[in-house]
């Protein structure tokens, strides 16, 4: 039966094999970040997604998602690759956590292979993973388990290194040497409030989702209110201002992850190819990039609006073929859009 130690080196060194740059641990009890989930759900600031109040069960018992936890395995994985330059002209930026491969798919398989290798390694060893869709605060864990600490911008922040981070867990039925929490780092800035294009922050560490540029342009199924159109600016898939004002994000990141780097117009999308698409080869296209997330009607929702901001005539063509898509959640925003061009 392998100690406490050694079971943990056992799991830092596999965790590392599959890719995993970061591995901390964390005791599973009390459950994290518990308090303040439910204040967010309390204060409806969760939009509609109504799959986070059906999962606040397991978030505060994990027993339920596995018998006999003890502690829990906090993974990191860098995501961060250079932007690509610019190309200008009728096209719309995208979030850089969506350049690559899915990450729920490459590193849901990668999560899979560790906990396999796991249990034939440590004896009796058991566990459920996590990565983002799962009931678990992933976010919660990881500041628990002194991975990152939470920053204003509601994300986990490794201290001088990054906020690009995927976060995994695995929760485990056997015990590990905690690691140490981290102290706050933010200090007196508070250049992501002030710098959030729809001011979506309502203190530190308060996130208003429905607001936020990334939940109108990912999540969000209906149309975008006007008032907030012009506010995203050339954003047509999530946005990363917060973490790029951030001063504990590199200017010039580097991912040692190839799965994760921009494939050829997935940082800047086309936005009259997108509009010229129809919707099923255009969710087809998207097969396997987090891309795909926002549907066809989405991503052309986002994409009539950002050339409504760009306001070129050049995009008048693609708009006036949007007027005619049967969803209003598209056609009405082509009309807004076609006003400004
Ligand atoms: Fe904290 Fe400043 Fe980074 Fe915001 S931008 S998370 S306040 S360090």
């Amino acid at each position: 039966m392998p100690t406490l130690s050694h079971s943990a080196s056992i799991i830092r060194e596999c965790a590392a094999h599959y890719g995993f740059n970061r591995v901390q641990f964390a005791a599973a009890h009390p459950p994290a970040g518990i308090a303040e989930f439910d204040q967010f759900l309390a204060e409806n600031r969760h939009g509609e997604m109504g799959y986070l109040e059906r999962g606040r069960e397991p978030r505060a018992n994990l027993e339920q998602l596995l018998p006999g936890v003890q502690s829990v395995v906090v993974l990191g994985t860098d995501y961060a690759w250079p932007r690509p330059p610019d190309p200008g002209g009728l096209t719309g930026k995208v979030a850089s956590y969506a350049w690559g491969r899915d990450y729920h798919n490459l590193i849901g398989k990668r999560l899979r292979k560790l906990v396999r290798d796991l249990r034939a390694s440590i004896e009796t060893f058991d566990a459920y993973w996590t990565v983002d869709t799962r009931p678990v605060i992933e976010r919660a864990w990881a500041q628990r388990a002194g991975l990152g600490f939470l920053g204003k911008n509601c994300l986990t922040i490794v201290p001088g290194e990054t906020s690009y981070l995927f976060l995994a867990t695995l929760l485990v039925n056997i015990d590990l040497p905690p690691d140490r929490p981290l102290k706050d780092h933010c200090g007196s800035c508070r250049r992501c409030l002030v710098h959030c294009p729809t001011d979506a922050f309502t203190g530190d560490g308060q996130l208003d989702a429905r607001v936020c540029i990334s939940y109108l342009t990912i999540e969000h199924r209906g149309s975008i209110p006007e008032a907030i159109r012009p506010k995203l600016g050339r954003w047509v898939f999530g946005c990363d201002v917060c973490q790029e004002v951030c001063p504990h994000n590199p200017e010039d990141p580097s991912s040692i992850e190839p799965d994760l780097a921009p494939r050829p117009g997935h940082a800047w999308l086309d936005l009259p190819w997108v509009l010229n698409q129809n919707d099923d080869a255009l969710e087809q296209h998207f097969m396997g990039s987090p891309i795909r997330r926002a549907k066809a009607i989405g991503l052309k929702r986002n994409a009539t609006i950002v050339l409504g901001n760009i306001g070129d005539r050049a995009a008048r063509p693609a708009l006036n073929i949007a007027l005619q898509h049967p969803n209003p959640v598209v056609s009405a925003p082509a009309r807004w859009a076609l006003e400004r061009c």
